[in-house]
């Protein structure tokens, strides 16, 4: 079985974290005895220094062409004076648009190894936290109309959903609650918006087909509020384009970094886009000190989702543990315990590649 999977290093951090990925995922299927082809895809601001645009037409046909796309971050205070259209960020929406991936899957997991790195008090915690973000993707206030009067002292970005849209993301909250713990909170601000009234009606409509959901809602204030104050309410919460880019950042933090956080998109058909949650991180960018983890999960994801290995998915998230057990930390993550070894992208690319190896042997 042979596999084409596109890369998209993109800028800053993207193409250190993408780098360890690769080498995780063409281990695993060393070891597990399918192929795996690699196609890079330029996008972001390298590909805006290169082809004068953020998402060329080549590297658009690569992702669709594959099985699976990986996708490091873009973005960075080089490209930040342009124009909306023109910025590398507008590659990852018109990626995202392409390949038609609707539903963001982010998983906000609490490693057990990291819990010292929570900020919230450890009883908030206790047992772990597992709560799983589904994000609308590709509708909402992100790619609504939006425009500046001529004289340029007014501007505005519209929120619009349609009731197939809602459908489809809930129709993803609803089954992924199927399989975990049953219960499904849809965050919104429906006492305001319009928009969000729709969303509440079509998950009360929609409710009777998952009777075994319990379905709740809450409006975004009080969800950011209640996942600081007690996140283990939570087990899936699916929300609109904005409120989940939000609180998923904020949930983040919850876990312990931005640097471990890995993030699924994926669509009815077609090839799913894997990527870490945090961005190209200019700060720390080509400095060997990015934490790997969040794409490496996100490798985990594809192999998951895209590529139906969930053994293999398994072995590389075990691998990742295993690699928090043996004491590995990059800064993001690092505690100073005593039996903590503060390591550089590479490093923690190497001990995750011998644990997985061990395992797949
Ligand atoms: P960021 O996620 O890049 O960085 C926020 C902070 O987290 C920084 O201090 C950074 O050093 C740290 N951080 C992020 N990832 C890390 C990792 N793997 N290991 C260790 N530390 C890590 O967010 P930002 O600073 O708001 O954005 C920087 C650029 O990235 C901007 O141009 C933004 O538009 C872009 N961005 C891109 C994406 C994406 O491509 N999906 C997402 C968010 C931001």
């Amino acid at each position: 079985m042979k596999y084409r999977i596109a890369t998209i290093p993109g800028d800053g951090i993207g193409p250190d974290v993408v780098a360890i990925a690769v080498k995780v995922l063409e281990a695993v299927a060393g070891k597990s005895g399918f192929e795996l082809s690699f196609t890079e895809a330029p996008m972001g601001g390298v590909a805006i220094d290169r082809f004068g645009t953020p998402l060329p037409q080549a590297s658009e046909e690569t992702c669709k062409g594959s099985d699976a796309v990986l996708l490091g971050a873009m973005g960075g205070p080089k490209w930040d004076g342009l124009a909306g259209d023109k910025r590398p960020e507008a590659g990852l929406l018109g990626i995202r648009k392409a390949l038609g991936v609707y539903a963001n899957l982010r998983p906000a997991l609490m490693f057990p190894q990291l819990a010292g790195a929570c900020p919230l008090r450890p009883d908030l915690v206790a047992g772990g936290l597992d709560i799983l973000i589904v994000r609308e993707l590709t509708g909402g206030i992100y790619f609504g109309e939006r425009g500046r009067s001529a004289d340029g002292q007014s501007a505005w970005d519209t929120e619009r959903y349609s009731r197939m849209e809602i459908e489809r993301i809930l129709k993803v909250g609803f089954e992924a609650a199927m399989g975990r713990a049953k219960r499904l909170c849809v965050v919104d601000k429906a006492n305001v918006l319009e928009s969000s009234r729709l969303w509440r009606e079509t998950a009360q409509a929609m409710a009777p087909k998952w009777p075994e959901v319990e379905l709740s809602f809450l409006y975004v204030d009080n969800a950011a509020m209640q996942l600081v104050k007690n996140p283990r309410q939570f087990d899936v919460i699916a929300t609109s384009n904005m409120f989940g880019d939000i609180l998923s950042d904020e949930a983040s933090q919850i876990t312990g970094s931005i640097g471990m956080l890995a993030s699924a998109s994926i669509g009815d058909s077609g090839p799913g886009l894997f990527e870490p949650i945090h961005g190209s991180a200019p700060d720390i960018a080509g400095q060997d000190k990015a934490n790997p983890l969040a794409t490496v999960l996100s490798a985990a994801m594809l192999l998951r989702y895209s590529l139906k290995r969930e053994a293999e998915a398994k072995a590389v998230e075990a691998a990742v543990s295993a690699a928090l057990d043996s004491g590995y930390r990059c800064g993001d993550i690092a505690s100073k315990s005593p039996g903590e070894k503060l390591v550089g992208t590479k490093a923690m690319g190497e001990a995750v590649l011998a644990a997985v190896e061990g395992r797949l042997e």
